[in-house]
């Protein structure tokens, strides 16, 4: 037992341990860094939902199976999936009452239980494997928009965030697009200039004014954008104000169209066409 009467006597025993305690702590992390290093080779790439061994993809038959990939019919304004081929261009309810800034959007995926999960890794545990399967998928559902388009922009992240962060998670699947399309990144067109709150239980009209004039494209950034046909990329849609904050500070600018490209998008319900 020490009480505070030992105090000092072990004052200056402590000032001797602790440079040795320091080069241990070193030591042990650089040789524990080894066999994880060789461990990391020697293990499969696990299922980034159920954790089974997978090979190379990064999702297993099994999760592959509970994603619901988004195809044609859908709105084809807002890339809302409907439940029966209404017939050429037909528009959802919402992009008539509520006609965003952007032209189209287009997402690979319903944002649901694996979706969520690979969203997740990707922007929080570092599965950088993940990003290429993610961004073919998504080259794929937005080949229309791609087909036409002069410049990927991902969307920015605040600063502050991005440092925490190490990498935007935009910005690593518009790189996968480009190498697959050779549509160019343009990535610091936009700027975040305000850090926003979470999006994350708000409403769909405080979602809106959270971001309301977040991002803005600096000047010397105007002739990358100006006349430009512009794909947004970002990897989830919610009720897609961050993006249509985007499209409108890039129409400022003088963008000649902003189509928006996600990884997966929330759908409610799948929608009865009007
Ligand atoms: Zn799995």
């Amino acid at each position: 037992m020490s009480g505070p009467d030992e105090a000092p006597s072990q004052a200056p025993r402590n000032w001797f341990r602790k440079p040795l305690r320091h080069a241990v702590n070193a030591f042990l992390a650089a040789s524990t860094s080894i066999p994880r290093l060789a461990l990391n080779i020697a293990l499969p790439t696990l299922c980034v939902s159920c954790r089974e061994p997978v090979a190379g993809e990064g999702v297993c038959a099994s999760c592959w199976g509970k994603l619901s990939f988004i195809a044609r019919p859908y709105c084809e304004r807002l890339g809302i999936p409907f439940v029966y081929e209404p017939g050429p261009g037909l528009l959802s309810m919402e992009a008539i009452a509520d006609p965003p800034a952007y032209t189209r959007a287009r997402a690979a995926v319903r944002y649901d239980d694996v979706a969520r999960t690979m969203v997740h890794a990707l922007k929080y545990q570092d599965r950088t494997d993940l990003a290429p399967t993610m961004g073919r998928w998504m080259a794929r559902a937005g080949q229309e928009l791609l087909d036409n388009a002069d410049a990927l922009i991902p969307v920015p992240l605040h600063w502050k965030r991005s440092w925490s962060r190490r990498y935007n998670q935009s910005g690593t699947l518009a790189k996968i697009i480009s190498r697959d399309t050779h549509v160019p990144v343009v990535p610091d067109a936009l700027r975040r200039i305000r850090a926003t709150e979470q999006q994350i239980g708000l409403s769909r009209s405080e979602r809106a004014r959270n971001v309301q004039g977040a991002f803005k494209v600096p000047p010397e950034k105007k002739s990358l954008v100006q006349g430009r046909r512009i794909v947004l990329v970002d990897d989830v849609l919610t009720s897609g104000a961050t993006v249509d904050a985007c499209a409108r500070a890039l129409l400022r600018a003088k963008a000649a169209s902003v189509d928006v490209l996600v990884f997966a998008r929330v759908v409610d319900s799948f929608k009865t066409p009007i």
